[in-house]
């Protein structure tokens, strides 16, 4: 049978918005014609719920992707609702008798897949699925005695063993147009993007969703910063990372795309792409925890935290939302979340050690915060992290290591640019005290212009009172167990 006479296949495009290795895509171009179908779930369903930030994105990536498939005289079809309905909907309309999907990996995007399959072979649909989310499928990568790593030293060993990762694919040359097209919604109409206030205006300062977008931010990455990566990635007003989080959240750009570049014959074969490919290793050993745990994201792995004794203060927790602590790498990192959707990481453990350690709010406020706030936030990368940072994860910062806000500022942007870029009321304030401004002589304040408790917060906890009382509630846990 001609690939015009076959039944075209629907493409279902979930956290893979691109063309270039995209398996399910490259197979189904292979074979017949083409339905590319993205379906904005229920929330209910978990799959559907993104936060404020992420639906921003998602409204420009489906864009670009809509764009770059009319390029290939092809369309993506949009459809709101149940995923049953509207695929046994689109076969029954269009003849398609196959539905071709690239796996995920969280769990209700697992146990939505699942049923699903199911319940489309009894309507004599069939599903073929393929790997491309991540550099390793996680039920594939296993200890010697077949369960999961919970240390990521040994997965990191144990990924690196394997090198056997296959070269990403080009995107397909032709993708056939079906006969006649799906009825498609309008992404105007699902009102993704905010506007009165239009608070995301700040984030294209920064951003171009899109495949084309992730792939200059790679080559850019590769060409200008992999060589100082590891000595820059840990400097928040360097600009030393890749900034391809939220481009790999939404699958813009494939992990092994990223790595795959970071080793290949242009790039610095040296510490800058090591580091880099560890760091993607990350987000695997993230994913890892997240397949066989699937509750990370709501439940202690160390389940003496159960007992942890939270404050969960709410006026503590508005203020560390809107960057008013008083310290002032913290406010820093929570206003570059305002205005970008995305925070540098040291930052980001910066700011997570102090809302659960120094003000005793639960890491899952802060995740949940994170998730309504970042582009880039990712169900496996966040909890991993959250629960890495409380102490209460596998391979976690032990909870005793208490960051000092004000000496990880003064260590990591140290003329305090980081600082004075995202809270400009401490723009005129002499290096020495950009980190401790309560700390400053009063003629140094005022010539500064600043007035702490009016133009700046003085510090809404006294970290050395906060650390001890951390400490303490630690022990309880620790001494009942
Ligand atoms: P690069 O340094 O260029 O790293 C390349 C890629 O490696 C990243 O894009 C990311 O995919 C991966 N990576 C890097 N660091 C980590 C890490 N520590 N853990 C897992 N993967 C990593 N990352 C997210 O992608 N989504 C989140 O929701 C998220 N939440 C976080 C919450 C907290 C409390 C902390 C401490 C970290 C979180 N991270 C999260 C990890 C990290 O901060 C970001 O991945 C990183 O800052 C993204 O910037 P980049 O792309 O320039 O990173």
């Amino acid at each position: 049978m001609t690939k015009a006479a076959a039944p075209p296949i629907i493409v279902w495009f979930r956290k893979d918005l691109r063309l270039a290795d995209n398996r399910a895509l490259s197979a189904a171009a292979g074979e017949a014609a083409v339905i590319p179908l993205y379906i904005r779930e229920p929330a209910d369903s978990g799959n559907g719920a993104l936060g404020a930030a992420q639906a921003w994105w998602l409204h420009h990536s489906l864009e670009a992707l809509g764009a770059s498939l009319a390029r290939h005289a092809s369309r993506l079809v949009l459809r709101s609702g149940a995923p049953l309905d509207v695929i046994v909907e689109i076969a029954r309309a269009s003849g398609a008798e196959r539905i071709y999907w690239n796996r995920r990996y969280d769990p209700n995007g697992i146990a939505t897949d699942t049923a699903l399959k199911k319940a489309l072979a009894e309507r004599g649909i069939i599903t073929e699925s393929f790997a491309g989310q991540l550099l390793h499928e996680p039920m594939r990568l296993l200890t010697t005695t077949g369960g999961p790593y919970r240390v990521f030293t040994p997965f990191w060993r144990a990924l690196e063993l394997k090198n056997e990762l296959a070269p990403p694919i080009d995107r397909p040359h032709h993708i056939a147009a079906p006969g006649a097209w799906p009825r498609s919604e309008r992404l105007d109409d699902w009102s993704l993007l905010p506007t009165k206030p239009d608070w995301a205006a700040t984030f294209s300062e920064v951003w171009t969703p899109g495949e084309d977008g992730a792939a200059t931010r790679l080559e850019e990455f590769v060409d200008e910063k992999l060589d100082a990566y590891k000595r820059c990635r840990d400097i928040p007003d360097a600009d030393g990372t890749s900034l391809l989080s939220p481009h790999l959240a939404f699958g813009e750009i494939s992990p092994a795309q990223a790595w795959h570049a970071a080793a290949g014959p242009q790039a610095d074969s040296g510490e800058g792409a090591a580091t880099f490919r560890k760091e993607l290793a990350w987000r695997e050993f993230s994913y890892h925890l997240l397949f066989h745990y699937p509750e990370l994201g709501r439940r202690n792995l160390d389940r003496r935290f159960d007992r942890f004794h939270w404050l969960n203060d709410e006026d503590d927790f508005t203020r560390w939302t809107r960057g008013l602590t008083g310290y002032p790498i913290v406010d820093a990192g929570m206003r570059q979340l305002w205005r970008h959707g995305y925070m540098h990481n040291r930052v980001r453990m910066i700011v997570a050690s102090f809302l659960i350690k120094d003000l005793l709010v639960d890491w899952r406020k802060g995740e949940a915060w994170f998730r309504d706030t970042l582009v880039d936030a990712d169900p496996a990368n966040n909890a991993a992290s959250w629960q890495w940072v409380a102490g209460s994860g596998a391979d976690a910062a032990p909870f005793f290591r208490i960051f000092n806000p004000v000496l990880q500022g003064e260590k990591f942007d140290p003329d305090g640019l980081y600082v004075k870029r995202f809270v400009p009321e401490l723009e005129r304030l002499h290096p020495r005290y950009v980190h401790r401004p309560f700390a400053a002589p009063a003629t140094t304040l005022a010539e500064a212009g600043i007035e702490l408790g009016t133009t700046y917060p003085k510090p809404i906890v006294d970290h050395a009172l906060a650390r001890d009382r951390a400490l303490a509630a630690f022990r309880q846990i620790t001494s009942a167990a």
